[in-house]
């Protein structure tokens, strides 16, 4: 079985340069943006891009793809035009994903602006009820990351995951990222053989492993608990190389696309870096 491991990777020049760009990382699957990340509009999918990006992908083979939405986007935003334009730009990036066949569009859940946690998760199921009502029969899955809990971000707990799951109809169209920079920063610590085991025993318990479909791996520059949301270079940060050997060899996630999200360099280098450390993690048996 081929890991499937991967980066976000940039959409510079069209969506199907990204493929390139994984190509040559030897990427077997990889995440990106489907419209410039600080806009809130964008032109839509032209025919060709389309194309090209279906062509590049049987040349490529790279079938596992996920996109990731704006950060712009808010679903549980209090000011309400920032509120409408979040679930119109949402809508939006769902159709991208239809038309290029990417299955999963990852968001964060949103902050709540001092609304209080429990109406953010509300609005944020509501935000998601109105997608998939407006993209009835779409395939794309909308892919719910979990957070570090940064400000008023929601979303950092795995209960506050459940919650909105199970405020969403139609569980078909819900799928789950966990990111190891941001489950650490919440809390959930991974660094030792009995903590790890322990965070994912309540990830099964709580959300169900079922609903995980992509690993985000990323190390930390912030300390365990502290709710900040800043990645590091795989085993360079407070998280530590054990977690990441744990996961690229856990039986549970073999078949999970694991991504990177870590600080880029110039020409791919510090992609490279990181990949092939995390290759190099892959063993048979774990002591
Ligand atoms: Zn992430
Ligand atoms: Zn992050």
């Amino acid at each position: 079985m081929k890991i499937l491991l991967g980066a976000h990777l940039s959409i510079a020049g069209g969506v199907d340069k990204a493929l390139e760009r994984a190509f040559k990382l030897n990427c077997t699957t990889l995440q990106i943006f489907t419209k410039n990340n600080n806009q809130w509009s964008a032109k839509p999918l032209n025919n060709e891009t389309i194309q090209n990006y279906k062509r590049l992908q049987k040349i490529t083979k790279i079938n596992s793809v996920i996109a990731h939405s704006s950060y712009l986007i808010n679903l549980c935003a209090k000011d309400k035009s920032i509120l409408k334009k979040s679930r119109e730009a949402f809508i939006d990036e769902l159709k991208r994903c239809e038309l290029l066949g990417i299955k999963y569009l990852n968001f964060h859940p949103g902050a709540h602006m001092g609304q209080g946690e429990e109406d953010g998760i509300k609005i944020v199921a509501e935000s998601i009820n109105i997608a998939h009502d407006k993209t009835g029969g779409f395939r794309v899955k909308s892919m719910i990351e979990t957070t570090a809990g940064q400000g008023t971000n929601i979303g950092y707990r795995f209960e506050q995951i459940r919650k909105l799951i199970e405020l969403i109809e139609d569980k078909i169209r819900i799928a789950v990222c966990i990111d190891t920079c941001h489950i650490f920063s919440a809390g959930y610590d991974i660094r030792t053989k009995k903590s790890y085991e322990k965070t994912m025993s309540d990830l099964q318990q709580i959300i169900g492993i079922h609903y995980l479909k992509a690993i985000h791996l990323n190390d930390s520059k912030r300390g365990l608990g502290e709710r900040v949301d800043r990645h590091e270079h795989i085993g360079k940060g407070q998280i530590g190389i054990y977690a990441f050997k744990k996961i690229m060899n856990d039986e549970r996630f073999i078949k999970i696309p694991k991504i990177i999200e870590t600080p880029k360099g110039n020409l791919d280098k510090f992609d490279k870096m990181n990949l092939e450390l995390l290759r190099s993690l892959v063993i048979k048996t774990l002591p």
